[in-house]
Protein backbone atom coordinates (compact mmCIF):
# COMPACT_ATOMS: atom_id res chain seq x y z
CA UNK A 1 0.00 0.00 0.00
CA UNK A 2 1.49 3.45 -0.78
CA UNK A 3 1.68 5.51 1.50
CA UNK A 4 2.70 9.43 2.10
CA UNK A 5 6.09 9.56 4.54
CA UNK A 6 6.97 13.39 5.48
CA UNK A 7 10.43 13.73 7.37
CA UNK A 8 11.75 16.32 9.53
CA UNK A 9 14.26 17.58 8.80
CA UNK A 10 17.30 17.74 11.58
CA UNK A 11 19.74 20.05 11.35
CA UNK A 12 23.18 21.50 12.51
CA UNK A 13 23.00 24.99 12.19
CA UNK A 14 21.97 25.07 8.47
CA UNK A 15 23.30 21.66 7.20
CA UNK A 16 21.21 19.15 7.06
CA UNK A 17 22.66 15.61 9.44
CA UNK A 18 23.35 12.35 8.09
CA UNK A 19 20.27 10.87 10.34
CA UNK A 20 17.77 12.76 7.83
CA UNK A 21 19.34 11.54 4.74
CA UNK A 22 19.33 7.98 6.74
CA UNK A 23 16.23 8.36 7.18
CA UNK A 24 15.00 9.41 3.79
CA UNK A 25 15.95 6.65 2.08
CA UNK A 26 13.84 4.52 5.37
CA UNK A 27 11.12 6.42 4.10
CA UNK A 28 11.56 6.04 0.49
CA UNK A 29 11.47 2.26 1.07
CA UNK A 30 8.06 2.60 3.50
CA UNK A 31 6.32 4.85 1.14
CA UNK A 32 6.26 2.26 -1.15
CA UNK A 33 5.15 4.51 -3.85
CA UNK A 34 3.97 7.06 -1.86
CA UNK A 35 5.45 10.31 -1.66
CA UNK A 36 8.50 11.40 0.36
CA UNK A 37 8.17 15.24 1.62
CA UNK A 38 10.27 16.74 3.89
CA UNK A 39 9.98 19.51 6.12
CA UNK A 40 12.91 21.94 6.91
CA UNK A 41 12.68 24.74 10.12
CA UNK A 42 14.67 27.38 10.88
CA UNK A 43 16.32 30.51 9.41
CA UNK A 44 18.08 30.87 6.22
CA UNK A 45 17.86 27.25 5.63
CA UNK A 46 16.43 27.16 2.11
CA UNK A 47 19.68 26.05 0.55
CA UNK A 48 19.27 22.60 2.84
CA UNK A 49 16.54 21.79 0.51
CA UNK A 50 19.04 21.26 -2.72
CA UNK A 51 20.63 18.15 0.40
CA UNK A 52 16.81 16.56 0.41
CA UNK A 53 15.76 16.81 -2.85
CA UNK A 54 19.24 14.61 -3.82
CA UNK A 55 18.56 12.14 -1.12
CA UNK A 56 15.19 11.25 -2.22
CA UNK A 57 12.25 13.84 -0.73
CA UNK A 58 9.89 14.79 -3.61
CA UNK A 59 8.45 17.73 -2.08
CA UNK A 60 10.01 20.22 0.33
CA UNK A 61 8.07 22.12 2.88
CA UNK A 62 10.38 25.23 4.03
CA UNK A 63 9.18 27.37 7.26
CA UNK A 64 12.20 29.74 7.63
CA UNK A 65 11.47 32.53 9.95
CA UNK A 66 12.71 34.30 13.00
CA UNK A 67 10.81 32.03 15.43
CA UNK A 68 11.91 29.06 14.51
CA UNK A 69 16.24 30.00 14.60
CA UNK A 70 16.35 27.86 17.77
CA UNK A 71 14.08 25.15 18.77
CA UNK A 72 11.17 26.01 20.40
CA UNK A 73 8.65 23.59 20.81
CA UNK A 74 5.64 25.11 20.80
CA UNK A 75 6.91 27.46 17.36
CA UNK A 76 8.21 24.15 15.99
CA UNK A 77 4.90 22.24 16.72
CA UNK A 78 3.27 25.10 14.76
CA UNK A 79 5.59 24.67 11.64
CA UNK A 80 4.79 20.91 11.92
CA UNK A 81 0.76 21.28 12.03
CA UNK A 82 1.15 23.30 8.51
CA UNK A 83 3.13 21.15 6.96
CA UNK A 84 1.18 18.26 7.90
CA UNK A 85 -2.28 19.98 6.62
CA UNK A 86 0.26 20.50 3.25
CA UNK A 87 1.40 17.30 2.83
CA UNK A 88 -1.31 14.80 4.73
CA UNK A 89 0.81 12.18 5.63
CA UNK A 90 0.51 8.62 7.65
CA UNK A 91 3.78 8.25 8.72
CA UNK A 92 6.11 11.47 10.08
CA UNK A 93 9.60 10.66 10.53
CA UNK A 94 11.93 12.38 12.85
CA UNK A 95 15.52 12.12 14.15
CA UNK A 96 15.99 10.44 17.42
CA UNK A 97 18.00 13.79 18.65
CA UNK A 98 17.64 16.14 20.97
CA UNK A 99 15.00 18.32 18.72
CA UNK A 100 12.97 14.99 17.34
CA UNK A 101 13.14 13.42 20.93
CA UNK A 102 11.19 16.75 22.36
CA UNK A 103 8.83 17.60 18.92
CA UNK A 104 7.65 13.86 18.05
CA UNK A 105 5.77 13.59 21.07
CA UNK A 106 4.55 17.22 20.61
CA UNK A 107 3.06 15.99 17.43
CA UNK A 108 1.85 12.61 18.40
CA UNK A 109 -0.19 13.87 20.98
CA UNK A 110 -1.61 16.75 19.08
CA UNK A 111 -2.87 14.12 16.59
CA UNK A 112 -3.78 11.34 19.27
CA UNK A 113 -0.88 9.53 17.32
CA UNK A 114 0.93 6.54 18.36
CA UNK A 115 4.51 7.09 18.39
CA UNK A 116 7.38 4.68 18.06
CA UNK A 117 10.79 6.09 19.76
CA UNK A 118 14.51 5.22 18.86
CA UNK A 119 13.62 3.03 15.92
CA UNK A 120 16.75 1.34 13.78
CA UNK A 121 15.17 -0.31 11.38
CA UNK A 122 11.99 0.85 9.48
CA UNK A 123 10.13 -2.53 7.44
CA UNK A 124 6.70 -3.20 5.84
CA UNK A 125 5.32 -6.47 7.11
CA UNK A 126 1.82 -7.30 5.06
CA UNK A 127 1.03 -3.78 3.97
CA UNK A 128 2.12 -2.18 7.65
CA UNK A 129 4.73 0.11 8.77
CA UNK A 130 7.18 -2.33 11.57
CA UNK A 131 9.38 0.03 13.27
CA UNK A 132 12.00 -1.86 15.22
CA UNK A 133 13.43 -0.73 18.64
CA UNK A 134 15.73 -1.12 21.25
CA UNK A 135 14.01 -2.12 25.33
CA UNK A 136 15.84 -3.96 28.07
CA UNK A 137 18.71 -0.52 27.79
CA UNK A 138 19.69 -2.34 24.05
CA UNK A 139 19.55 -5.70 25.78
CA UNK A 140 16.74 -7.07 23.42
CA UNK A 141 14.64 -5.20 20.39
CA UNK A 142 10.67 -5.38 19.61
CA UNK A 143 8.61 -5.12 16.29
CA UNK A 144 6.26 -2.61 16.84
CA UNK A 145 3.05 -2.05 14.69
CA UNK A 146 1.37 1.12 15.02
CA UNK A 147 -2.50 1.33 14.91
CA UNK A 148 -4.12 4.93 13.57
CA UNK A 149 -4.26 6.82 10.57
CA UNK A 150 -1.28 8.46 11.17
CA UNK A 151 1.93 7.35 13.24
CA UNK A 152 5.24 9.05 14.05
CA UNK A 153 8.86 7.89 14.76
CA UNK A 154 12.59 8.88 15.67
CA UNK A 155 14.99 7.26 13.99
CA UNK A 156 18.16 6.32 15.70
CA UNK A 157 21.56 7.56 13.70
CA UNK A 158 23.93 5.47 11.97
CA UNK A 159 21.57 2.85 11.66
CA UNK A 160 19.58 3.24 8.51
CA UNK A 161 21.58 2.51 5.62
CA UNK A 162 22.86 5.92 3.65
CA UNK A 163 21.03 6.30 0.25
CA UNK A 164 22.86 7.15 -2.51
CA UNK A 165 22.57 10.65 -3.51
CA UNK A 166 21.08 11.34 -7.19
CA UNK A 167 20.67 14.94 -9.42
CA UNK A 168 17.20 14.71 -8.46
CA UNK A 169 15.93 18.23 -7.62
CA UNK A 170 12.14 18.96 -5.92
CA UNK A 171 9.17 20.69 -5.83
CA UNK A 172 9.85 23.50 -2.98
CA UNK A 173 7.11 24.94 -0.59
CA UNK A 174 7.43 27.95 1.61
CA UNK A 175 5.22 27.93 4.23
CA UNK A 176 3.36 30.77 6.26
CA UNK A 177 2.66 29.67 9.47
CA UNK A 178 0.99 31.77 12.27
CA UNK A 179 2.76 31.13 15.21
CA UNK A 180 1.25 31.57 18.59
CA UNK A 181 2.09 34.77 20.27
CA UNK A 182 2.23 33.46 23.73
CA UNK A 183 5.42 31.30 23.26
CA UNK A 184 5.96 29.01 26.57
CA UNK A 185 9.48 29.15 25.78
CA UNK A 186 12.27 31.25 24.74
CA UNK A 187 15.49 30.52 24.21
CA UNK A 188 17.34 33.81 25.29
CA UNK A 189 20.97 32.70 24.72
CA UNK A 190 22.60 29.15 23.50
CA UNK A 191 25.91 28.46 25.14
CA UNK A 192 27.80 25.96 23.02
CA UNK A 193 29.73 22.96 24.69
CA UNK A 194 33.59 22.74 23.71
CA UNK A 195 33.24 19.82 21.36
CA UNK A 196 35.76 17.69 19.26
CA UNK A 197 33.98 18.95 16.22
CA UNK A 198 32.77 15.49 15.70
CA UNK A 199 28.86 14.60 16.21
CA UNK A 200 29.32 12.10 18.73
CA UNK A 201 25.73 9.95 17.83
CA UNK A 202 26.77 9.98 13.97
CA UNK A 203 30.42 9.48 15.01
CA UNK A 204 31.56 6.59 12.60
CA UNK A 205 34.67 6.11 15.09
CA UNK A 206 34.34 6.66 18.81
CA UNK A 207 37.41 6.67 21.69
CA UNK A 208 35.62 6.46 24.67
CA UNK A 209 37.22 7.15 28.07
CA UNK A 210 36.20 6.05 31.83
CA UNK A 211 37.10 6.33 35.02
CA UNK A 212 40.57 4.86 34.47
CA UNK A 213 41.97 8.03 32.20
CA UNK A 214 42.09 9.00 36.14
CA UNK A 215 42.25 12.58 35.57
CA UNK A 216 41.33 15.94 32.76
CA UNK A 217 44.78 15.39 31.62
CA UNK A 218 44.11 11.77 31.33
CA UNK A 219 42.11 11.98 28.42
CA UNK A 220 45.25 13.61 26.13
CA UNK A 221 46.44 10.21 24.81
CA UNK A 222 42.61 9.17 24.13
CA UNK A 223 42.16 12.71 22.07
CA UNK A 224 45.77 11.69 20.13
CA UNK A 225 44.25 8.52 19.43
CA UNK A 226 40.94 10.20 18.05
CA UNK A 227 43.25 13.17 16.34
CA UNK A 228 44.26 10.10 13.95
CA UNK A 229 41.52 8.30 13.73
CA UNK A 230 38.53 11.49 12.83
CA UNK A 231 37.28 9.90 15.48
CA UNK A 232 34.52 11.43 18.49
CA UNK A 233 35.83 11.63 21.87
CA UNK A 234 33.53 9.86 24.34
CA UNK A 235 32.98 9.16 28.29
CA UNK A 236 31.26 6.71 30.50
CA UNK A 237 29.02 8.44 33.39
CA UNK A 238 31.94 7.71 35.93
CA UNK A 239 34.56 9.70 34.33
CA UNK A 240 31.88 12.57 33.37
CA UNK A 241 30.97 12.57 37.50
CA UNK A 242 34.79 12.70 38.27
CA UNK A 243 34.95 15.60 36.40
CA UNK A 244 37.45 14.68 33.64
CA UNK A 245 34.69 15.36 30.99
CA UNK A 246 31.82 17.55 30.06
CA UNK A 247 28.89 15.51 30.79
CA UNK A 248 27.95 16.05 26.87
CA UNK A 249 30.53 13.72 26.21
CA UNK A 250 29.00 10.95 28.29
CA UNK A 251 27.37 7.68 26.70
CA UNK A 252 25.18 5.23 27.93
CA UNK A 253 21.75 4.96 29.24
CA UNK A 254 21.49 8.25 30.60
CA UNK A 255 23.92 10.10 28.14
CA UNK A 256 23.80 9.58 24.19
CA UNK A 257 23.42 6.48 22.30
CA UNK A 258 26.10 5.64 19.75
CA UNK A 259 26.29 3.21 16.68
CA UNK A 260 29.36 3.59 15.51
CA UNK A 261 31.44 1.12 13.12
CA UNK A 262 34.59 1.11 15.62
CA UNK A 263 34.03 1.67 19.63
CA UNK A 264 37.49 1.77 21.40
CA UNK A 265 36.23 1.83 25.23
CA UNK A 266 39.43 2.49 27.12
CA UNK A 267 39.44 2.61 31.20
CA UNK A 268 35.50 1.43 31.47
CA UNK A 269 34.68 -1.33 33.01
CA UNK A 270 31.51 -1.93 31.40
CA UNK A 271 27.93 -1.15 33.65
CA UNK A 272 25.15 -1.84 32.23
CA UNK A 273 23.95 1.43 31.99
CA UNK A 274 27.18 2.34 29.80
CA UNK A 275 26.59 -0.77 27.43
CA UNK A 276 22.83 0.46 26.85
CA UNK A 277 24.54 3.59 24.69
CA UNK A 278 27.12 1.55 22.89
CA UNK A 279 26.79 -2.35 22.63
CA UNK A 280 25.03 -2.47 19.43
CA UNK A 281 28.64 -0.75 17.74
CA UNK A 282 29.47 -2.36 14.77
CA UNK A 283 33.31 -3.34 16.23
CA UNK A 284 34.00 -2.84 20.09
CA UNK A 285 37.46 -2.83 21.08
CA UNK A 286 38.24 -2.81 25.07
CA UNK A 287 41.11 -1.61 26.71
CA UNK A 288 41.32 -2.22 30.49
CA UNK A 289 43.88 -3.78 32.95
CA UNK A 290 41.11 -5.86 34.84
CA UNK A 291 41.06 -8.76 32.57
CA UNK A 292 37.39 -9.53 34.35
CA UNK A 293 36.62 -6.54 33.80
CA UNK A 294 32.56 -7.11 32.05
CA UNK A 295 33.85 -4.71 29.02
CA UNK A 296 35.23 -7.70 27.40
CA UNK A 297 32.15 -9.49 27.01
CA UNK A 298 30.93 -6.97 25.07
CA UNK A 299 34.19 -6.27 23.04
CA UNK A 300 35.39 -7.94 19.95
CA UNK A 301 38.72 -7.42 20.64
CA UNK A 302 39.86 -6.77 24.46
CA UNK A 303 43.03 -5.65 25.72
CA UNK A 304 44.36 -6.33 28.75
CA UNK A 305 46.83 -3.72 29.91
CA UNK A 306 47.62 -0.13 31.16
CA UNK A 307 45.65 2.29 28.50
CA UNK A 308 48.68 4.73 29.32
CA UNK A 309 51.30 1.93 27.70
CA UNK A 310 48.45 0.97 25.22
CA UNK A 311 46.84 3.85 23.45
CA UNK A 312 50.15 5.79 23.07
CA UNK A 313 51.48 2.53 20.98
CA UNK A 314 48.60 2.04 19.35
CA UNK A 315 48.14 5.88 18.26
CA UNK A 316 51.43 5.62 16.97
CA UNK A 317 51.15 2.69 15.10
CA UNK A 318 47.78 4.05 13.36
CA UNK A 319 49.71 7.12 12.46
CA UNK A 320 52.03 4.96 10.57
CA UNK A 321 49.74 2.84 9.39
CA UNK A 322 47.19 5.83 7.97
CA UNK A 323 49.89 8.39 7.06
C1 LIG B 1 20.39 5.37 36.88
C2 LIG B 1 21.81 5.26 36.41
C3 LIG B 1 22.14 5.72 35.15
C4 LIG B 1 23.45 5.62 34.68
N1 LIG B 1 23.74 6.04 33.41
C5 LIG B 1 25.01 5.87 32.94
C6 LIG B 1 25.34 6.24 31.61
O1 LIG B 1 24.52 6.78 30.84
N2 LIG B 1 26.60 6.01 31.18
C7 LIG B 1 27.56 5.42 31.98
O2 LIG B 1 28.70 5.25 31.51
N3 LIG B 1 27.26 5.08 33.24
C8 LIG B 1 26.03 5.31 33.75
N4 LIG B 1 25.76 4.98 35.04
C9 LIG B 1 26.89 4.64 35.93
C10 LIG B 1 27.36 3.20 35.80
O3 LIG B 1 26.60 2.37 36.66
C11 LIG B 1 28.86 3.09 36.20
O4 LIG B 1 29.02 3.59 37.50
C12 LIG B 1 29.79 3.85 35.26
O5 LIG B 1 29.54 3.50 33.92
C13 LIG B 1 31.22 3.48 35.62
O6 LIG B 1 32.11 4.23 34.85
P1 LIG B 1 33.55 3.66 34.52
O7 LIG B 1 33.43 2.36 33.81
O8 LIG B 1 34.31 4.74 33.85
O9 LIG B 1 34.19 3.52 35.97
P2 LIG B 1 34.58 2.23 36.80
O10 LIG B 1 33.42 1.31 36.95
O11 LIG B 1 35.23 2.74 38.04
O12 LIG B 1 35.64 1.50 35.89
C14 LIG B 1 36.92 1.99 35.62
C15 LIG B 1 37.64 0.90 34.84
O13 LIG B 1 38.91 1.39 34.46
C16 LIG B 1 39.85 0.33 34.56
N5 LIG B 1 41.17 0.96 34.71
C17 LIG B 1 41.63 1.69 35.76
N6 LIG B 1 42.86 2.16 35.49
C18 LIG B 1 43.18 1.70 34.26
C19 LIG B 1 44.33 1.86 33.40
N7 LIG B 1 45.39 2.60 33.78
N8 LIG B 1 44.33 1.24 32.20
C20 LIG B 1 43.27 0.49 31.79
N9 LIG B 1 42.15 0.32 32.54
C21 LIG B 1 42.10 0.94 33.76
C22 LIG B 1 39.40 -0.47 35.77
O14 LIG B 1 39.88 -1.81 35.68
C23 LIG B 1 37.89 -0.38 35.63
O15 LIG B 1 37.38 -1.48 34.89
C24 LIG B 1 24.45 5.08 35.52
C25 LIG B 1 24.12 4.62 36.80
C26 LIG B 1 22.82 4.72 37.25
C27 LIG B 1 22.47 4.21 38.61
Amino acid sequence: MARQVLVVADLRGQEVRNVTLETLGGARRIAQGGRVSALLIGQGVQAAADVLAQYGAEQIYVVDAPEVAQYNPDAYLAAAVEAIAAAQPQVILLAHSAIGRDLAPLIAARYEAGQASDVIALDVDNGEVVYTRPIYAGKAFTKVKLSGELTVATVRPNNLAMPSASGETANVQSLSVAFPSDLRTVIREVVKKASTGVDLTEAKIIVSGGRGVKSAEGFAPLRELADVLGAALGASRGACDAGYCDYSMQVGQTGKVVTPDLYIACGISGAIQHLAGMSNSKVIVAINKDPEAPIFKVADYGIVGDLFDVVPALTEKLRTVLA
